[in-house]
Order: structure tokens, then C-alpha cells, then sequence
């Protein structure tokens, strides 16, 4: 018995040992078949289910035939795991499922990264704010484009679905106050609104107000020359004939000395008063200065505008006029010019002023007309 055997035989197990001792063993290479059933078929059986397992891919779903047909041949016969061909397969099925597992993951990751990147984009769209929120997401994105989903890249993802998620939150809130911020704005903007309204009425009644003289409620002076207008282009479209009339009450400074100035406001108004209601709608009054008036009269006949004046006269002169317990006698003079017989309307008024002033020279109580009539 050599030494050799010797040393193998001390670490063999009890029943190798047995079966040693029992089968008269004495030889080195004698023991190898008795070393051999330490590779039962069971522990193969075992051994090649979790190689199996390993070579098999986790996410991808199909399987492989040959995976299936090695491992087959592996179950009946065991010691197939031991030749060097198959064990070579084995390895490469283990690349494989690599291979395979990590196609995967890249084409699963692409289709998050194409999300985020989307989310992303719209997020960046949806809030062009300074907020922090939006940087946020910008960092996310520049995060996102630098992952190398080829390489580890699901760690990093977990990472920033985190940071999305806070950012989102952060957002939300930016929105929310944003949204108030809206809603205060429109309320201001609101009142604004509102005051800007009552500004215009005021600044409509206003120039309503300035159109109207305070006194006598007829035109200013102001707005007779912006009405003057309107009727001097219906003249020159249409050749609507009119007559500039000049009134002026005589001695009216007697009047307010006399009776005291109010006295001399109650005339003015009474007179404007019956210089309105005999003016038709397309014609106008003015009061032109302190008691001075200015009507314009549309006529197709001299006829109607003759009416007009005599109108005038014998209402003024035919009626007192009326001041507390007292009762005034108050003429008036007017110069007529009739508008056709002018170049201008500058021209017209002009004459109707002279021919007024010829009236108060001819003895006042009297309307000069253009032809040397007077009524
Ligand atoms: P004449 O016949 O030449 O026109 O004489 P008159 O006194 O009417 O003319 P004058 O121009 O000398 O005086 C006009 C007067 O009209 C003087 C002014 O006190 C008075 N007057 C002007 N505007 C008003 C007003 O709004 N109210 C009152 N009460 N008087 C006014
Ligand atoms: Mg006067
Ligand atoms: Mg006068």
C-alpha cells in the first residue's frame, strides 16, 4: 500500500472507506470508480435545473428550443455536463440571455426616456415661468438626455422618476399660485374695467355738459361751429338751403342794470327758450355770446323763412317777459343771410353780423334780411 493511497483513503468518507475495505482496494486508480459516485445523478439533476434557470432570460418572454434540447439531454444522461462541447453551449446561452435581457431593457427605457423627454418638453412649454419648479424639470431633462440607458441606466431613471415627481408637486404649486395670481389680476383688472366705465360716462356728460351752454341749455359757441360742419357738408352734397340768423337782445344792459342781473338770466333762458321750440330738428341754436344767439334755418321757400322770423318777433314782442312781480318788455334785433347768395359760410355769418349791426343803427326791434327787407 503506498503512501499515495494511503492519504487518499484518510479523506475518504466512512462508506467509501467501507467499500474500500470490503471490495479489497489497494490500488490508487482503483478507487476512482468509488470517488466517481460522489456526482450522484441526483445533485446533476439539481445542478443542471439551476443552470437552466440562469441561461433562461428574465424579461424576454419567448423561449429557446435549443436551451430546451441541451437541458433535455442533460436530464437523462448527467454526465453530458461534463463535456467540454456542452459546457461550451452553456456558456454561450449565458451570454445570450445577457444579450437578450439587455435588449430589453434598452428598448424598455427608450420608451420612458421618450416620455420624459415629451413630459418634459411640455412642461417646459406649460411653464415658461422663472419658477423653480420649471428649472427643475430643466435639469431633469439635461439629466435625462445624458443617462446612457445602454448602460445602468435603470438606476438613474429610478433616481429622477423621484425628482420628477417632486418637481411635479413643486409645479403644481407654481400653477396653483399662478392661478391666483390670475384671479387677483382679473379682479383688478376688473375694477379697473369698471372705473374706466364710469370715467367714460363721466367724460361723456362731460362734453355733453360743454356742448350745452348752463344758462340757457342751447349750444355753445363751441359746439355751433362743430354743428356748423355737419350742416355745411350736407349743404355742399345735397344743396340743403339754410339761413344764418343773428339775434342779439337790445339794450339788454339796462335790462340787468334795471332789474339785476338774475333778472337779466331769466331773459336770456326765456328767450333761448322760445328760439328752441321754434327750431326744427335738422336746425340748430347757439348761444353765441352773452346775449347773442345764432340759429341756423332750413327753408326750401323764402316764404318759410320769412314765418320763421315774423314767428320770433311777435312772440317777443307780443309777450312780457316775467321776473318775479315784475313784467319786461324786451326786442331783439337780427341780421339774415342766407347762405346760397355767399361763397362761404364765413361769408354768410359775416353779413348776417353787419346786417344785424344795420338793424341796431336802423333803431333796433327790427330783422334785416340780405334783399333790404325788414321785419
Ligand atoms: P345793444 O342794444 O346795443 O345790444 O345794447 P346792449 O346793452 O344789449 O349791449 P351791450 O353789448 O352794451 O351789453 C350787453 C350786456 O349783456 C352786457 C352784459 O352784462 C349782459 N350780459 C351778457 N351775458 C350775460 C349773462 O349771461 N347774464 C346776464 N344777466 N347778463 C349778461
Ligand atoms: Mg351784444
Ligand atoms: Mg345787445
Amino acid at each position: 500500500m503506498s503512501n499515495e493511497f494511503k492519504e487518499i483513503f484518510s479523506k475518504l468518507s466512512v462508506i467509501e472507506k467501507n467499500e474500500v475495505t470490503k471490495n479489497k482496494i489497494e490500488k490508487t486508480l482503483e478507487i476512482i470508480p468509488i470517488l466517481l459516485k460522489r456526482v450522484s445523478t441526483q445533485n446533476v439533476d439539481v445542478l443542471a435545473g439551476i443552470l437552466k434557470q440562469s441561461v433562461l432570460p428574465s424579461i424576454c418572454p419567448e423561449t429557446d428550443d435549443e436551451i430546451e434540447q441541451v437541458f433535455e439531454s442533460i436530464n437523462k444522461n448527467p454526465n453530458l455536463l461534463f463535456e467540454k462541447e456542452i459546457q461550451e453551449k452553456i456558456q454561450r446561452f449565458i451570454e445570450q440571455r445577457f444579450q437578450r435581457d439587455k435588449q430589453i431593457v434598452i428598448q424598455r427605457t427608450s420608451d420612458i426616456s421618450k416620455f420624459v423627454t415629451l413630459m418634459g418638453q411640455y412642461l417646459n412649454d406649460a411653464i415658461s415661468s422663472s419658477g423653480s419648479g420649471s428649472k427643475n424639470v430643466l435639469s431633469i431633462k439635461e439629466k435625462i438626455q445624458s443617462i446612457d440607458l445602454t448602460n445602468n441606466g435603470a438606476i438613474e431613471l429610478s433616481d429622477l422618476q423621484t425628482e420628477l415627481i417632486n418637481a411635479a408637486s413643486s409645479i403644481e404649486e407654481e400653477m396653483n399660485q399662478v392661478s391666483n395670481k390670475l384671479q387677483t389680476g382679473k379682479t383688478q383688472v376688473q375694477e379697473l374695467e369698471e372705473k374706466v366705465n364710469s370715467l367714460e360716462e363721466e367724460l361723456t356728460k362731460t362734453k355733453n355738459e360743454s356742448m350745452k351752454d348752463h344758462l340757457t341749455g342751447l349750444l355753445t359757441r363751441r359746439a355751433y361751429n362743430e354743428e356748423i360742419k355737419k350742416i355745411e357738408s350736407s349743404y355742399k352734397r345735397h344743396n340743403t338751403q339754410y339761413a344764418v340768423v343773428f339775434f342779439d337782445l337790445d339794450f339788454f344792459k339796462k335790462v340787468n342794470d334795471t332789474h339785476g342781473h338774475e333778472c337779466g338770466d331769466v331773459i336770456l333762458s326765456t328767450f333761448a327758450k322760445i328760439l328752441e321750440k321754434n327750431t326744427r330738428d335738422h336746425d340748430i341754436v347757439g348761444r353765441y355770446g352773452g346775449e347773442e344767439f345764432v340759429a341756423i334755418v332750413h327753408f326750401n321757400l323764402n316764404r318759410e323763412l320769412l314765418q320763421y322770423l315774423k314767428r320770433i318777433k311777435t312772440i317777443v314782442t307780443s309777450n312780457n317777459f316775467k321776473y318775479k312781480e315784475h313784467e319786461i318788455k324786451v326786442t331783439f334785433s337780427a341780421g339774415v343771410a342766407i347762405r346760397s347768395d355767399h361763397e362761404s359760410y364765413d361769408s354768410a355769418i359775416q353779413k348776417a353780423d353787419m346786417l344785424l349791426y344795420e338793424a341796431k343803427e336802423n333803431g333796433r326791434n327790427q330783422i334785416k334780411l340780405e334783399d333790404g327787407k325788414t321785419i
